[in-house]
């Protein structure tokens, strides 16, 4: 292993591999990444593989925005097919008071260019046919929102990442940083240490202990969230469908995909329960009854990484020059990774991101400067 590299990057998820990838098509090629385990290993390779524009803050509305105008030519940018689909995302609301929540939301999203609408029962069944409409009262609708591969994005950024000069170690886990007279850092890891001027703390549920080893106190919640997938079946399900804190979609393999909440969202474990199948089961088939009968295939759990305010953090710590922050993505990491791979890109090589970020600063949580969001599923 090299001794120095201009930018080391911690985590080797869809934020760590996005922003080197960025960063060397820029061409800022000095990069490595460090993941502790495989590429994939964190979050990434545990989600639900959603992609949406519909939140009901401006700042992810914009950012989901930006990120959906770059999945939709990700596939050819990477030379590898992500199978990003743009299958649409249809949220279904079942009283009169939240859906006209969903009207002044949808009003809301338009302005900032993205182009929900309220649906009623029969346009819905149109979109996905299945449906139960008896089990809403209507829904919420946009077609560009949708769903990608997660360890293919993962290993299309990789490799696109790889080919232009990154260097990406996997089995190698940052145990300690250490800051130099000269703000520099000495990054320990169990392959040996790297001399670095910048560092990009991308490492997902883990990025708490990775600000803490600089003195940064991010302050994060690990919220568990389980999810699971069917065998596949043919394709028929069309849309990404939304009832509360369930959810699911039909990825391009066919199997069907999603989770909803069970109330251990403070457990500590990632196991996965039989109480979580049985509630998804009960719910899904209660919107699609067609799925009743389907066989399960896997089950799984990991973390969503809470901010105090749902946003994420991005960009530098005053306090610690060089120190980026990729994390906090509150359930939404996957679908954000090809922005904030641009954005922060931009940050370390120019300086200055094409979108203002600065509202992302990890300084909002003492100012008491907090983002508002409510859309946050599972
Ligand atoms: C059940 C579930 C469903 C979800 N569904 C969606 C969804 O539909 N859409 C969406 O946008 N988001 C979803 N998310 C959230 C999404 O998975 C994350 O926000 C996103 O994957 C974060 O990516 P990341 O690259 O920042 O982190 P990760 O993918 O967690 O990557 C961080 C990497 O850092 C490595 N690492 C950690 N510590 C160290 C260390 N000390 N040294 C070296 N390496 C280290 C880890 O091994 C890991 O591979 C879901 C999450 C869960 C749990």
């Amino acid at each position: 292993m090299r001794s120095s590299y201009d930018c080391v990057i911690i985590g080797g998820g869809v934020s760590g591999l996005a922003i080197a990838y960025e960063l060397a098509k820029r061409g800022y090629r000095d990069v490595a990444v460090l993941e502790e385990s495989y590429l994939g290993s964190g979050s990434t390779g545990r989600c639900g593989s959603g992609i949406r524009a519909q939140f009901t803050s401006a700042d992810q509305i914009v950012l989901l925005r930006e990120s959906e105008a770059i999945w939709e030519h990700l596939s050819e940018e990477l030379e590898y097919d992500v199978h990003f689909k743009a299958c649409g995302y249809l949220f279904l609301w079942d009283t009169p008071e939240l859906v006209d929540k969903a009207r002044q939301n949808v009003a809301f999203q338009n302005r900032y260019g993205v182009m929900s609408r309220i649906i009623d029962r029969q346009e819905a069944k149109e979109i996905c046919p299945s449906l139960n409409t008896d089990s809403f009262l209507a829904g919420q609708w946009y077609d560009k929102d949708g769903m990608a591969f997660p360890f293919d994005t993962v290993t299309g950024y990789a490799r696109a990442a790889r080919r232009q000069g990154v260097d990406i170690m996997t089995s190698t886990r940052v145990f300690e940083i250490e800051t130099t007279a000269a703000h520099t850092f000495t990054v320990h890891t169990t392959q040996g240490n790297i001399e670095t001027k910048n560092v990009v703390n991308a490492a997902g549920p883990e990025a708490r202990g990775i600000a803490a080893m600089l003195n940064v106190d991010l302050p994060y919640r690990l919220d568990k969230h389980q999810i699971m997938a069917t065998e596949p079946l043919e394709q028929f399900l069309g849309p990404m469908l939304v009832k509360g804190a369930l959810y699911y979609l039909q990825t391009h393999r066919g199997n069907v995909v999603g989770g909803t909440d069970t109330g251990d969202q403070n457990a500590t474990d990632v196991d996965s329960t039989f109480e979580f199948l049985t509630k998804f089961a009960k719910e899904a088939t209660e919107i699609v009854p067609r799925l009743a009968g389907v066989k399960l295939m896997r089950q799984w759990a990991g973390y969503y990484v809470m901010s105090p305010d749902a946003h994420p953090v991005l960009g530098p710590v005053d306090e610690v020059p060089g120190f980026f922050q990729a994390n906090g993505y509150s359930g939404h990491g996957f679908m954000m990774g090809p922005i904030v791979g641009r954005l922060l890109a931009e940050y370390i090589a120019d300086g200055k991101p094409s979108i203002d970020i600065d509202h992302y600063n990890f300084r909002r949580f003492a100012r008491g400067e907090l983002l508002t969001e409510k859309a946050v599923i599972g």
